[in-house]
């Protein structure tokens, strides 16, 4: 409570939680139970290969409701479950469900789609981690090639030596490595070159102005054509216009995504697109 006590004015503004403080606090305690009450939810966002617009593959992204309806974005609440350690259980949640809901879309005639699966930095810590997504996918009898794993460029470059053995663990498992947000980290080019990633996800920051501001479209090009030297597939994220499409397929990105093509949506959803697109 807001009282002065005994003069002491350090203890006052000590005892007060700000606002924000509190907010986190209060997201803190509802992620303890969140996975347990079944809260989460998967949605999808089609992978597009920019030259036929056809979808190859999405990308499993986390959605917390809440119950008035809105939603707390995992850019807020991922970072908190990472610093509490919480983000163990909700990554392992996460895995589970964009596998499983991988399977069901194979199973239904999708054989060539590829599933997305965001990793916190947190996550690659866990021991046997390699080891329990391959046996998840022969339990359900996924190819391993199916899934791609992203890792964000800040994560990758933390602890390069460590990061490079997750890295080549993941590859000898055949699962593909992708660098989320690429060129919003610090990387050198000589710590990309020795990771076997074999996606980079240009940073949708990246296509801000584009392609009216040419300056822009260099710098996307470039980034686009370090990855070709490296035979790394570039993606380019955030397409939000027809018009950046058509300035990524004349470069000659092979990869997009972004609300042009199409938002994150549910599984029912998704199924419906992919059945337009035969
Ligand atoms: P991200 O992995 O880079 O995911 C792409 C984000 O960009 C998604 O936001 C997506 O909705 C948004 N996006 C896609 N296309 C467009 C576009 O054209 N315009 C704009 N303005 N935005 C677009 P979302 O779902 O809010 O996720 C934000 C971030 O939270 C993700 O960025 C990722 O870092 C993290 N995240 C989401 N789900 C998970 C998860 O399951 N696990 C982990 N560890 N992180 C997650
Ligand atoms: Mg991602
Ligand atoms: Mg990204
Ligand atoms: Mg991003």
């Amino acid at each position: 409570q807001a009282k002065n006590v005994g003069g002491n004015s350090f203890q006052f503004f000590s005892c007060d939680l700000s606002k924000k403080q509190q907010h986190r606090l209060d997201i803190e305690n509802r992620l303890r139970t969140a996975v347990d009450m079944g809260e989460f939810q998967l949605a999808f966002q089609p992978l597009i290969d920019l030259t036929t617009t056809r979808t190859v593959g999405v990308e499993a992204l986390i959605r917390w409701p809440q119950a008035d309806g809105s939603y707390i974005s995992p850019g807020e609440f991922i970072p908190i479950a990472e610093e509490t350690s919480l983000i163990i259980r909700i990554g392992t949640w996460v895995m589970k469900e964009a596998l499983k809901a991988l399977q069901r879309l194979h199973l239904q005639g999708f054989t060539h789609l590829q599933m997305a699966v965001n990793l916190a930095i947190g996550q690659l810590w866990q021991p046997g981690l390699v080891q329990d997504i391959v046996d998840f996918l022969k339990q359900l009898d996924i190819p391993p090639s199916a899934l791609k794993v992203e890792l964000t460029e800040g994560s990758l470059m933390s602890d390069v030596q460590r990061m490079e053995g997750i890295v080549q663990e993941f590859r000898r498992a055949e699962i593909e490595v992708a660098i989320d947000d690429f060129g919003t980290g610090y990387s050198s080019l000589a710590r990309l070159r020795s990771l076997p990633i074999t996606t980079l996800k240009i940073d949708r920051s990246f296509l801000f102005g584009t392609p009216d501001n040419q300056s822009a479209v260099k710098m996307v090009n470039t980034i686009r054509q370090m990855a070709e030297s490296l035979g790394i597939q570039a993606l380019a994220e955030g397409i939000e216009t027809e018009e950046q499409w058509r300035m990524l397929q004349a470069l000659g990105c092979p990869l997009g995504q972004g609300f042009y093509f199409a938002k994150p949506m549910a599984e029912t959803a998704l199924l419906e697109r992919l059945s337009a697109e035969i």
